[in-house]
């Protein structure tokens, strides 16, 4: 028997080919997929979701985030990038234990869930061992979030990523959960480091992630990979706020995608906003959230800072496109994930259209959910048709025990 579910009469906001408004409309899911869209679909079998008063969306997709430090939430605000990775990758994070990755990831998935992240790219550098695949990998299952986990040392070592802790990863990892190299990379890391964590990826058919910018070890790392040979697609290159215009055109020409964290790199000062710049040199380019020690983790927060921090030529469509397809594009999981395009994945969110930050929004729902809409407006999550909130609280039956692990890992990082 198959399984279907119907969202009866919502408002669909779908994203593809670019952010469009459906009034009334259904959304007939079955085994997980969206199967059709349309009026007044005639469906006896399936289970219903009355979405008359609903705005229903494709989930978020957030690009770049580090689920590990959440036990270190908000510590990091204050203070600029070099004092950022000296404190929480240096002093706390290399004392990390697998049951602080464990409790950290879990509730930091829960928490995207929580906000309609249906998918998040976990960048997870702090690992040390196979152990620690477990950890994460266990903690992103339990959840059930889909997530591409990135396995990769602190930066601060200037080693390559661990072949053995990856391998277990690949092995391990399954279902919802991809398998990507979080590497050091070329503008951190000496080029024998960046050429052995190129190659592993390659030889396991791994995506890779890395943090990019102009220095401090090479001043254009894209010409340094074109150089060497290995400039490729199935890259995801993060932040890049001091690369010149000749770098992102590589980046470009390249196929891979790019991630971008607002209001991280705004508050750590690393350089001038990206959107822009990144839109005219032609790079596919997703949101990220980034740090819960520095910035807020929901992506309502990270689309209103495109909107505010000089991206004047950019409207509440174009940023919706980013935090959902152009984000699964720069994921490479397009096909797959951040529209509501039939034969997708149902990963999708129901918001309350007639909370009191909503209500007076229907004449453009677009512009009202990128302006006004947070977090606590979100009734229901779908992740491959799977219900994950319902009636706007998570339906994760262990919530009190995966706080509790992050109260102790609090604890244990404080003495
Ligand atoms: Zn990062």
């Amino acid at each position: 028997m198959s399984q279907r579910l119907l969202l009866r009469a919502g408002l669909v906001i779908d994203t593809e080919p670019a952010p469009v408004v459906h009034r009334e409309t259904d959304v007939l899911i079955e085994d997980g997929r969206i199967v059709a869209v349309g009026r007044d679909l005639r469906v006896t079998d399936a289970e219903v979701i009355d979405a008359s008063d609903r705005i229903v969306l494709p989930g978020f997709v957030d690009t770049h985030r580090h689920l590990w430090e959440v036990a270190l939430r908000g510590s990091a605000v204050d203070v600029d990038l070099m004092v950022y990775l000296q404190k929480v990758l240096g002093e706390h994070g290399s004392r990390y234990r697998p049951e602080d990755v464990a409790s950290s990831n879990l509730v930091g998935a829960l928490e995207c869930l929580d906000g309609g992240v249906t998918t998040v790219q976990d960048y997870s550098h702090a690992q040390q061992g196979i152990e620690y695949v477990d950890a994460a990998l266990d903690a992103l299952e339990a959840s059930g979030i889909r997530a591409v986990y990135g396995y990769g040392p602190s930066p601060l070592l200037g080693a390559p990523v661990d072949p053995a802790g990856l391998r277990h990863a690949v092995e391990r990892a399954s279902g919802r959960i991809t398998p990507a190299l979080a590497a050091i990379g070329p503008a951190y890391a000496p080029f024998d480091v960046v050429r052995a964590d190129w190659e592993l990826a390659a030889s396991l058919g791994l995506r890779i992630v890395v943090h990019i910018g102009s220095g401090p070890v090479a001043d254009e790392p894209l010409a340094l990979l074109r150089d060497e040979g290995l400039l490729r697609s199935e890259v995801l290159y993060v932040h890049g706020n001091t690369l010149p215009d000749s770098e992102l055109k590589l980046i470009a020409e390249s196929g891979a995608g790019m991630s971008i964290t607002p209001v991280i790199e705004d508050r750590m000062e690393m350089g001038g906003p990206m959107a822009g710049r990144l839109r005219a040199a032609g790079v596919t380019t997703g949101l990220g959230i980034d740090a819960v020690t520095t910035g807020a983790g929901d992506m309502f927060t990270t689309m209103r800072s495109v909107l505010a921090l000089g991206y004047k030529s950019f409207t509440a469509a174009d940023v919706l496109r980013m935090a959902t397809l152009e984000g699964a594009r720069a994921l490479g999981m397009d096909d797959q994930i951040g529209s509501l395009r039939p034969g997708k994945q149902a990963d999708l969110m129901l918001l309350r259209a007639s909370d009191l930050n909503l209500i007076g929004g229907s004449q453009d729902p677009i512009g009202t959910v990128v302006s006004n809409a947070h977090p606590g407006n979100i009734d229901t999550v779908l992740v491959a048709g799977q219900v994950v909130k319902r009636d706007g609280r998570l339906l994760t039956p262990s919530l009190g025990a995966a706080l509790e692990g992050v109260r102790r890992t609090v604890e244990y990082l404080a003495n």
